[in-house]
């Protein structure tokens, strides 16, 4: 069955709703988003779970419960190993809670200075889900493997992008076109793998 009409991003931060709408851009749905609509009709969800998978699932259900149709939402991630895997789940929050990516990111240089550069290995997790009102989750997984520079780079992208240089490339994440970014991304590899689960069901 082909992915349904109308369906809902959940997400309020418009770096990622530019993403999926680009990656997803040849879904043949009409995109409900919160620029659409009056922010209030969009809940405010508050990341508690432990796992990728639980947020981006509590965010899409609370959209798709509120909005009475099917909604998708993105959870995501870096891992640093030399950090055992932090700050993954709570990169949004790691330097606070209410950090913004520019403190993060100052927060996450700090982090891994002293580190040689051989034990800079990361990467970006994202976990795309799709929940159908008061029903059925369905979720897939994507990665991009890479390792950190402490001196950032680039205007692209958003968050740790000036600091990642994904594996196979001389250039930050934030130097990368967005088209090569999403062929690469967590984000990309997440949601053509949701878009393939979906279309098989
Ligand atoms: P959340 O999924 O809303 O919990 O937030 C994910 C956080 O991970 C973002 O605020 C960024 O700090 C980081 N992140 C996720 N994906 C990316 C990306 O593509 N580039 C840079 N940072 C990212």
């Amino acid at each position: 069955m082909a992915p349904p009409r109308r369906i809902a991003l959940a997400t309020k931060n418009e770096h990622k709703l530019v993403e999926i709408t680009r990656i997803c851009s040849d879904w043949s749905v009409e995109w409900v988003t919160i620029r659409d609509r009056d922010p209030g009709t969009f809940p405010d969800v508050d990341e508690i779970g432990d796992t990728y998978l639980d947020n981006a699932s509590l965010k899409a259900r609370a959209v798709a419960d509120a909005l009475g149709i099917p909604a998708l939402a993105d959870d995501s991630g870096i891992e640093v190993d030399a950090l055992g895997g932090r700050p993954g789940p709570r990169s949004a929050r790691f330097a606070g809670p209410d950090a913004t990516d520019e403190r993060n990111l100052a927060e996450l240089i700090r982090s891994i200075r002293g580190i040689p550069a051989a034990g800079l290995t990361a990467r970006y997790r994202c976990v795309a889900a799709s929940v159908a009102p008061g029903g059925g989750l369905v979720s897939a997984e994507g990665l991009c493997e890479g390792t950190l520079t402490t001196r950032p780079r680039g205007n692209g992208g958003f968050g740790y992008d000036p600091i990642f240089v994904p594996v196979g490339w001389d250039r930050t994440m934030a130097e990368l076109e967005p088209d090569e970014k999403d062929r690469i991304s967590h984000r990309g590899r997440a949601f053509r793998a949701l878009r393939a689960l979906l279309s098989d069901e």
